[in-house]
């Protein structure tokens, strides 16, 4: 069964991109799921009742050093999740999937997450951004991440310098704790060797691959999203 009309949506993009407050303002504009599969596999992977699982302890590890989490794993968890989805004949937004070439695509006894996103949505229904910043804007944005003391809310590096509160509740704004550089490069490094080899093979498999810039405010860069949504 196809949810026809409903949109499958993908953002691609370094650490610090602002993928996931892209892929927020797409959830609200178009009443989609959005699947921020860091949080999701973090939700797993720190739930206190899994912590004696031997794969959830080799995952955790993973995830404190900054690489990325199994891919079979992710695969399974996500692939589960996103069927749910496509039951419920709703729309889905991801921010941090497929991060492989495994997740995206599978093998013979697999089915990736995008021959289950194209018999669900439809192809012409999915829809691929890649939030393009140089490494040097990620490693400064990377560096200065922070978040409201109070609701937690993420503050843009862009945005922080115009801001001494928070935007939404008026909290004070304190550095993130969980940046540690050496993590940091990690993961800036298994996003390029690791994820960006996905991008080839979606063009070439005739994907509505997008890149965008992303260095522009939030706002600008979803009016451009918005435009190649058509
Ligand atoms: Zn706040």
């Amino acid at each position: 069964m196809k949810n026809s009309g409903n949109k499958a949506i993908i953002v691609y993009g370094a650490p610090g991109s602002g993928k996931g407050t892209q892929a927020k303002f797409l959830a609200d504009k178009f009443n989609l799921y959005h699947f921020d599969t860091g949080d999701y596999l973090r939700k797993i992977i720190y739930d206190p009742l899994l912590q004696k699982n031997k794969i959830i302890q080799r995952e955790r590890k993973l995830n404190e050093s900054g690489i990325l989490q199994t891919p079979e794993f992710v695969l399974k968890v996500v692939s589960q999740r996103t069927k749910e989805i496509i039951k419920l004949n709703q729309g889905i937004v991801y921010s941090g999937s497929p991060r492989t070439l495994f997740e995206a695509f599978g093998n013979n006894k697999n089915k990736g997450l995008m021959e289950i996103l194209v018999k669900g949505y439809g192809k012409k229904n999915v829809f691929i951004f890649n939030l393009d910043i140089p490494e040097k804007e990620a490693i400064k944005r990377n560096s200065k991440r922070s978040i409201c003391s109070v609701c937690k809310a993420p503050i843009l590096g862009i945005a922080k310098d115009k801001l001494s509160s928070c935007a939404f509740c008026g909290g004070k704004i304190i550095r993130r704790v969980d940046d540690n550089p050496e993590i940091m490069k990690t993961r800036l490094k298994e996003y390029s060797q690791r994820t960006k080899p996905i991008f080839a093979k979606l063009k070439k498999g005739n994907y509505k691959f997008y890149k965008i810039n992303g260095e522009p405010m939030p706002y600008k860069i979803h009016q451009t999203i918005l435009k190649k949504l058509g």
